[in-house]
């Protein structure tokens, strides 16, 4: 079976999880020569960068892969890197391109051989996992944002997760005391047995002083871990960290285009759980070869996931296939990037998280709405 076409659509959408900021997915259609089709995304973001991504697929890329054999996704996949070689071999815009490919040719494989993506990688080794509620609160008070995130627990979140220096009125990551005091307050409204994760990131970028005086103070409110306080070139600052706070665990890992980034990480041995995005780690093919090296080195792993329906379900799959799993976010407010692209967007049931129905990724995607939000470039 050829693969005949390979189409990129980048999608503009408003994020109401990211106060109404415009935001950008490329996403992929790709054809088999009987006119099965698969669906992949890659997390672009930013205008520029998804016209870049769209760019390099329809110009290059698209090339690369048409008139393949669609059963043989690792070839294509090394085809792509190969060219891409010539895009700056250090991820990036290509890694985003290659991904956005990559997952629709895994979606594609598995509806033609009727799989579903979690058999085609050998079988999930779990059925669920623990929902987290992954949130950029609204309300500028450290009651208000409490209580927004209590509101998450009590509609069945097993965990929160708050990102720190996000846009709005929140304002967190910026005073130790005032974000120190939240953490008591958050914990004191969503209850001991909640878990409950910061999510410093790149706004905000503490020094190593900050990092480990907040980290100590946070640690006695019992966090799931803490995320991405320095920039990802910054090795050395997440192992004197994890060191100086050995009873907090640290996470990071999402701004990481490929496997040689994470083995870089890896060795330093500079996480507790690392982040992984396969709309932005070179697709499944990445992402799985990722979770098998994370694996050896018994670290846990979490999907990064925070864009469109299409990677969340590609998310769930490869999330349920690692060894060292974790828990798996959600945007909880509705989202048009994931309720209105699939018939069937990933939810929570009771506080779990499953794969979605059907084979391939199992995202049963809505040409209207990619249609509708697709940006001519
Ligand atoms: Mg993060």
């Amino acid at each position: 079976m050829q693969i005949k076409k390979i189409e990129a659509f980048p999608l503009e959408y408003l994020e109401s999880n990211d106060n109404f900021s415009t935001r950008y997915v490329v996403v992929v259609r790709a054809e088999a020569s009987d006119g099965t089709v698969g669906w992949g995304e890659c997390i672009a973001l930013f205008r520029e960068a998804a016209a870049s991504v769209t760019a390099l697929i329809r110009h290059g890329l698209a090339d690369e892969v048409t008139g393949r054999d669609a059963y043989e996704t690792q070839a294509c996949w090394e085809a792509m890197r190969d060219r891409a070689w010539w895009y700056g071999n250090v991820g990036g815009i290509a890694a985003f391109a290659i991904s956005a490919i990559d997952m629709a040719l895994w979606d594609l494989k598995g509806k033609l051989t009727k799989q579903t993506l979690s058999q085609m990688l050998g079988g999930a080794l779990t059925d669920r996992l623990p929902a987290c509620a992954s949130s950029h609160p609204k309300a500028s008070t450290v009651d208000g944002m409490a209580e927004e995130l209590a509101g998450h627990i009590a509609a069945g979140y097993q965990l929160v997760k708050v990102g720190f220096g996000k846009k709005g009125e929140a304002n967190l990551g910026v005073d130790e005391d005032r974000d120190v005091a939240f953490v008591r307050t958050v914990r004191a409204a969503i209850g001991e047995k909640a878990g409950f994760i910061v999510d410093v990131g790149a706004k905000c970028r503490w020094d190593i002083p900050r990092a480990v005086s907040t980290a100590r103070k946070m640690a006695q409110y019992n966090l799931t871990w803490i995320e991405d306080p320095f920039h990802p070139d910054n090795l050395d600052a997440y192992q004197h960290l994890r060191a100086a706070v050995p009873e907090m665990r640290v996470a990071f890992g999402e701004r990481f285009f490929n496997l040689h980034d994470y083995k870089r990480l890896l060795d330093a041995r500079a996480a507790d759980v690392i982040l992984v995005d396969p709309g932005r780690a070179e697709g499944v093919t990445g992402m799985s070869r990722i979770i098998q090296l994370a694996a050896q080195y018994n670290v846990a792993l979490d999907a990064h996931s925070w864009s469109s329906a299409i990677n969340t379900a590609a998310s769930v799959h490869l999330s349920l296939c690692a060894p060292r799993r974790t828990i798996f976010e959600l945007k909880p407010t509705p989202s048009s990037m994931h309720h209105e692209l699939v018939r069937n967007p990933v939810a929570q049931v009771d506080g779990w998280i499953s794969a979605p129905e059907g084979y391939g990724i199992g995202a049963d995607v809505i040409e209207e709405t990619v249609h509708r939000h697709t940006v001519v470039f």
